[in-house]
């Protein structure tokens, strides 16, 4: 019989019509578990949306046509307006629709940000860039606190569930969007050596900025947090794009960032000259005052990182699932069993840290929570984004040569695995941050102590870290040197006894056989063969999507 040289076979289907958040054993447990199946149920739509083919194809267009800088209008006007494909609008509109931005801070909901952490989680698979204005939104709340009267007028319409773009005063707008702007040319962790002065005006609270911002990601944003020199020192400002009157306030966009990934998303560099900006805290308080913002973008790039994980193990199981190679399905065959049950335990473990931090938030108000919260995020955030685009690059080469092609959609997983640990706070940064919360609040240790001390007992494994970690604190001479490996072990037995408490067996056992063990051999399908083949199988099925 003549062979059809066109006929397709052993291709596996596209994944879609799948249920992003009900497929989720790992991410529905985590939701339960810190929140209620109540608070899961809300989660039907934004679930069912995320993984359909309408929602892929917005996630690709919206990188394969990136955003232009429009710099004047058609009379030579300066407007600065960034102008995007029509996908990242549907893309933002059902973010903000479904109360990914401000909400949970106005929401008279005990779980808000649980709720909030599982949606961006799943949503954010869709498409990571567009994930950027939406968090920032989120973490500009606490930082607005600082002044009641701002917060009054921001809050609500950062908080509205409304997508409206364009640059108008806040008051002619159904719902508003957040930025920040720290970094310049001279330096982004270091924000001390901030150029950019701001000025007095003589009306209480205001000032004009004069200076630059080398990254301010989605300038077409509303509002920006901005940090500039006044007379007493760095200090947090408020920087409108648009001022009451109607006019636009002095925001030249010198250009939009050509980036390895990120692409959807619009990050541009800035001048400011005569600026009107806000004062927002103290004079000389502005880290202090941001650091809110900071932290709470700290915890999207956890739940950012863990969405990349989880699209990625959604997308090789399923691969795996259905192709076959020398004989079976890729899926049976031992060592991609065991890639696959690795990445699979390495998505897991991202998204019950990522659910416990947001749970933690929720619950401020307790102690332990909130020292929990302070010691966490930076460890969380320095572990999961570090371990993210190594477990990207293994998702992608489970479809072997399909997984380079960029209509797979992993290259611009991949592409944008990176970014999560740069921004907020650089990997070292963070891991030196856990250093900092360690010496200046003894109470963060405490309740690290207590939160993994909750699983002390169950795995020897888990325990002898534990007890790693400790005897590294002993040694307080080296620990700027081994920042890293601290926070790393931190996390590692975090995310260990939150398995060990809550996970099927098996997860946990494949976890602390591996993160929490000294033989750990650092790359994915290492597994310990002695935990059998039909575990590791039980852990893949687990992570693989289905399609009703
Ligand atoms: C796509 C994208 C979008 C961004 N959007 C924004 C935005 O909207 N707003 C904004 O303000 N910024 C934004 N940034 C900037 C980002 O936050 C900074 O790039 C980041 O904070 C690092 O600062 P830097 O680039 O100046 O690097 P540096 O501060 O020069 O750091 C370089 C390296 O040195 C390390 N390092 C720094 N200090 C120490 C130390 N004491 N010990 C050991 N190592 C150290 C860092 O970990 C890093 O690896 C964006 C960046 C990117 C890539």
């Amino acid at each position: 019989m003549e062979t059809n040289i066109r006929a397709a076979t052993n291709q596996s289907p596209l994944l879609a019509g799948h249920h992003v958040v009900d497929g989720d054993a790992a991410l529905c447990d985590a939701v339960v578990r810190h929140g209620s199946a109540e608070v899961l149920k809300t989660l039907d739509e934004l679930g069912r949306v995320a993984g359909t083919e309408e929602a892929r194809e917005h996630g690709m267009l919206a990188n394969r046509f990136p955003p232009e800088h429009v710099p004047y209008d058609r009379y030579g006007n300066r407007v600065d307006e960034v102008r995007f494909h029509p996908s990242w609008h549907w893309l933002m509109d059902h973010a903000v629709g479904y109360g990914l931005q401000a909400a949970p801070w106005v929401a008279d909901d005990p779980h808000a940000h649980v709720r909030r952490a599982a949606g961006f989680l799943a949503w954010s698979q869709v498409e990571p860039g567009h994930a950027c204005p939406i968090s920032m939104t989120y973490a500009a709340i606490p930082a607005l606190r600082a002044d009641p009267a701002l917060a009054d007028v921001w809050t609500p319409a950062l908080a509205a569930p409304h997508y409206d773009p364009g640059t108008r005063p806040v008051a002619d707008k159904r719902g508003a969007l957040a930025g920040m702007g720290m970094t310049e040319k001279q330096g982004g962790s270091d924000v001390r050596t901030n150029v950019t002065t701001a000025t007095p005006t003589g009306d209480p609270g205001s000032y004009t900025l004069r200076g630059h911002k080398w990254f301010t990601s989605a300038p077409q944003n509303d509002v920006f947090l901005v940090l500039a020199q006044a007379p007493d020192g760095l200090t947090c400002f408020l920087v409108p794009r648009s001022l009451p009157d109607g006019s636009r306030n002095v925001f030249d966009i010198a250009r939009l960032k050509d980036k390895l990934g990120n692409r959807s998303n619009a990050s541009s560099e800035l001048e400011f000259d005569g600026t009107l900006a806000h004062r927002l805290g103290e004079e000389g308080r502005g880290v202090r005052t941001i650091i809110e913002m900071v932290a709470a973008t700290r915890l999207d790039t956890v739940l950012g990182s863990a969405a990349l994980m989880r699209r990625s193990v959604a997308e090789a199981t399923w691969h795996a699932a259905h192709r076959t190679a020398f004989g079976r399905l890729l899926v049976d065959q031992p060592l991609m069993t065991n890639v696959l049950a690795d990445l699979a335990i390495e998505s897991e473990a991202a998204t019950a840290l990522g659910l416990r931090l947001a749970a933690a938030v929720d619950r401020l108000d307790d102690p332990h929570e909130a020292a929990l919260r302070r010691i966490a995020l930076p460890l969380s955030k320095f572990w999961v984004c570090k371990r993210t685009p190594a477990h990207v690059a293994e998702a992608l080469e489970c479809l072997g040569g399909n997984g380079y092609a960029e209509e797979s959609g992993m290259p611009l997983l991949f592409r944008e695995s990176p970014l999560n640990s740069i921004w907020e706070g650089s990997g070292n940064v963070n891991a030196l941050d856990v250093l900092r919360a360690l010496t200046r609040e003894p109470e963060v240790l405490d309740a690290w102590i207590t939160e993994v001390g909750a699983a002390r007992g169950v795995d020897p494994r888990l325990d002898r870290a534990i007890d790693g970690v400790l005897a590294l604190l002993g040694d307080p001479g080296s620990l700027e040197l081994s920042a890293r490996r601290l926070a790393g072990s931190m996390a590692a037995c975090l995310q260990g006894a939150l398995l060990v408490r809550y996970a099927p067996p098996e997860v946990a056992d494949a976890f602390c056989a591996t993160r929490c063990d000294t033989a750990y051999h650092g790359t994915f399908g290492t597994l310990p063969a002695a935990l059998g083949a039909t575990t590791m199988r039980a852990i893949v099925d687990r992570a693989t999507p289905t399609v009703e």
